[in-house]
């Protein structure tokens, strides 16, 4: 196989994938407090009549509804709109720099139009551009964006409930226990509820064994989880060391911990991917703009740029290879997921798209 050799990455990219992460952590707060809304608002004891119904009566004992009156409560649609105006307004400012209408004026660079007194004059020579994020495929692109988060939230996270509810049929057994476990994968994707149901087990095992090699490897395994770390930690050394000071309760505290470190996993690669897709989505319609302007020709292209560390996956990796010299305005980039037109290419992807203006 081909290895992908590391290239020097544009100024532009780093610009871009720079504003990325600036704005990641804001929506990510959000989007953790949605998720735990969730959670929070669905009764032990409700769950705990449901699971003795259907599934139906157990998805139904979850508020999945009011996620996206939470979305508009935590702000989410305003990050989302800021992010695709600050992305619009950062390549208008790349685009005019790229085609050398930035000038110095007075030693400052006036790069904006209409944006400090003064400057106005470019706009009417008509040659630079300054992002207008009020026209009707941004208002559109913006609530879209909105709407797909909405629904992959719900998505996923209904998926999961309905996972575990089925599995915990199968296995039967008491409700109270039962409810527990469903209520230990709200908010989750399907792989995160398991990895919080394998812990609560492991936990429960390290509580009630008494065989001292299957304790130490046990507590190996559950150490090396990668979000068991600080107090989380601590507590399971001291669990390890003596288990009569825990009762079901600090058990459950100690799983509910857990889940609320997976919570935050979550939220952070939602954040990350949708940061990323809200800021290639602004991008796009500056270029758009522009190209209404006459500012770029068809002959321009995108290139698909990644950021080189130890995150990159390998079929991210391959993407610039797979599109040499990058693709036209409206052309999608062949990649290993299948044809994608931006960034990201998949959840958590750190890739960038460029513009080359003249194609050459
Ligand atoms: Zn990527």
């Amino acid at each position: 196989m081909k290895t992908h050799k590391a290239r020097r990455r544009p100024v532009t990219a780093l610009a871009i994938q720079a504003q990325v992460d600036r704005h990641t952590p804001a929506l990510r707060k959000r989007i953790a407090n949605v998720l735990t809304r969730l959670r929070d608002g669905t009764s032990l004891e409700e769950l705990e009549a449901a699971v003795q119904v259907s599934v139906t009566a157990v998805m139904q004992a979850i508020p999945f509804d009011s996620i996206g009156q939470w979305i508009e409560d935590e702000g989410v649609p305003k990050i989302l709109r800021n992010i695709f105006e600050v992305s619009g307004r950062l390549n208008g400012k790349i685009l005019n720099q790229q085609l050398g209408l930035v000038r110095k004026i007075d030693g400052e660079e006036a790069v904006f139009v209409g944006g400090s007194a003064g400057y106005g004059s470019f706009s009417e020579a008509g040659s630079a551009i300054s992002f207008d994020i009020l026209n009707p495929r941004s208002v559109q692109a913006i609530q879209q964006a909105r709407f797909e988060l909405i629904k992959n939230i719900t998505f996923e996270s209904k998926e999961a409930i309905r996972e575990v509810t089925l599995e915990a049929f199968q296995e039967g057994g008491n409700p109270l226990a039962q409810a527990r476990k469903i209520k230990n994968s709200i908010g989750l994707t399907r792989s995160q509820s398991k990895w919080v149901n394998n812990f609560a087990r492991e936990v429960e095992t390290l509580a009630n064994t008494t065989d001292p090699r299957v304790l130490s490897a046990l507590r190996r395994k559950i150490q090396n989880r990668q979000l068991v770390t600080g107090r989380l930690s601590q507590k399971i050394n001291a669990l390890f060391d003596d288990p009569s000071r825990f009762g079901a309760g600090e058990l459950n505290e100690l799983v509910e911990d857990y889940h609320k470190r997976m919570v935050a996993m979550r939220a952070r690669t939602i954040a990350r991917t949708e940061t990323a897709r809200m800021s290639a989505k602004g991008q796009s319609s500056l270029w758009d703009q522009a190209r209404a302007e006459g500012l770029i020709s068809n002959k321009a292209r995108r290139v698909w740029v990644v950021t080189p560390d130890e995150l990159l996956r390998e079929t991210h990796a391959l993407i610039p290879t797979l599109n040499p010299g990058g693709v036209g305005l409206d052309d999608y980039f062949d990649t290993p997921f299948g044809p994608v037109f931006s960034s990201p290419a998949e959840p958590n992807c750190r890739c960038v798209v460029v513009l080359n203006p003249t194609g050459k």
